[in-house]
């Protein structure tokens, strides 16, 4: 949670009909057998994770992932029903929690499925988890050739229920990248064996928001499900992948003019005097910066939007302030005038991609930044 004081400038506004909408276009272009897990980890990407949980349950998803157990315990005391993968498995102490909340953990180790083991055992329950599998990430998951044992031997284990195989793509969000052909040779490999020795690892998972744009390598085939994230919220995992479905931004961040003010040429515009005006000009003062999760390297990049036209940022973005040009603006905006930084105005748009671009950085950044920041609201059913 931030721990900044929301300014009352600025609103984040989450559309939960676009989530809705993009889950539906994603939902579109998977084969039937694929059910979707929403990934609403971080809060949602900064979108509000109990909001969007539960739009996305409506709007039929099958499952959804967090990373932590905690963040699945706050979605069952919300009422969401229905699996949830923990993506991040069993913190220190946390085996009993996820068993109490019916949490579906991925765990990498023996000693993990024992934990739950016990866990389910003194709680005289059924405990469901996934085996994760590194199938060339080098982050979490057992090694590809440790996999088969470990499921043989967890499978011996009294009280679980072990429903899925998933692991994880490098680079899937480029198109065919041969990183993630090899990724998707040595995982589906994996699970054909565990199906033919009997394991049916309904729910096993190996796409995200890449996999699932980027697949000419096809997805595994047989029942399982995808982990999208970024897509259910209008951004795309690498701009290569554009295209592939139609997706609509759900985040929109407007601020307000501070100041309108005029600068000679020559003039020096904000810290460091990064910008000089070339002639005569007016300039815009922006009640948002990096501390209401602007990026400062969108400094002298990025647009904004004001009165629906496109304004340029001028100079450094400060902590709490951004200068833009308003030169060509007829009429000239007001002190208070509403500023689109994220989304849309009128018929314009500045698109999470974009944004990231300008910012040299990923869409997810972005809006985990604002979202976090800010003072945000919902609309959509
Ligand atoms: C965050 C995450 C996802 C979702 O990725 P997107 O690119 O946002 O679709 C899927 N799986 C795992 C393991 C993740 O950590």
């Amino acid at each position: 949670m931030s721990r900044v004081s929301p300014s009352p400038d600025n609103l984040v506004t989450i559309d939960l009909d676009a989530v809705a909408a993009n889950y539906a276009a994603l939902a579109e272009i998977l084969p039937p057998e694929q059910g979707l897990a929403g990934v609403v980890k971080a809060d949602a990407y900064g979108h509000g994770m109990v909001p969007v949980a539960r739009r996305l349950k409506q709007a039929g998803a099958e499952a959804l992932s967090v990373a932590q157990v905690d963040e699945g315990a706050l979605l069952r005391r919300h009422g969401i029903t229905g699996p949830i993968l923990v993506m991040m498995g069993l913190g220190p102490g946390q085996a009993a929690r996820a068993v109490k909340h019916q949490l579906t953990p991925m765990l990498t180790s023996l000693e993990d499925f024992s934990r739950l083991s016990r866990a389910a055992g003194e709680l005289g329950r059924t405990a469901a988890c996934q085996l994760k599998v590194d199938t060339g990430m080098h982050r979490l998951g057992v090694a590809a050739d440790q996999a088969m044992p470990l499921l043989l031997e967890a499978a011996e284990l009294p009280g679980l229920e072990i429903n899925g195989l998933v692991s994880h793509l490098a680079c899937a969000g480029e198109l065919d990248h041969p990183h993630a052909r090899r990724q998707t040779k040595v995982y589906a490999t994996l699970l054909g064996e565990a199906r033919l020795r009997g394991f049916e690892l309904p729910l096993s998972s190996l796409a995200g928001s890449g996999g699932i744009l980027a697949p000419p390598w096809g997805l595994p085939g047989g029942p399982g499900l995808v982990r999208p994230g970024i897509t259910l919220y209008g951004g795309l995992p690498h701009p290569s992948s554009e295209g592939r479905v139609e997706l609509s931004g759900a985040m929109r961040f407007t601020s307000r003019l501070a100041a309108v003010r005029p600068a000679a040429a020559g003039a020096c515009v904000s810290y460091g005097c990064t910008w000089k005006p070339p002639e005569d000009t007016m300039l815009g003062v922006v009640a948002a910066g990096y501390s209401d999760g602007y990026p400062r390297s969108a400094s002298n990049r990025a647009e904004m939007l004001i009165n629906g036209q496109s304004a340029p940022v001028r100079g450094r973005v400060c902590m709490n302030l951004t200068v833009v040009e308003l030169k060509g603006f007829d009429p000239l905006p007001r002190v208070g005038d509403e500023v689109v930084l994220l989304g849309r105005q009128g018929e314009s748009e500045i698109t999470i991609d974009q944004l990231a671009q300008w910012a040299d950085t990923i869409p997810y950044e972005i809006t985990c930044s604002l979202g976090a920041a800010n003072r945000r609201r919902f609309s959509g059913s």
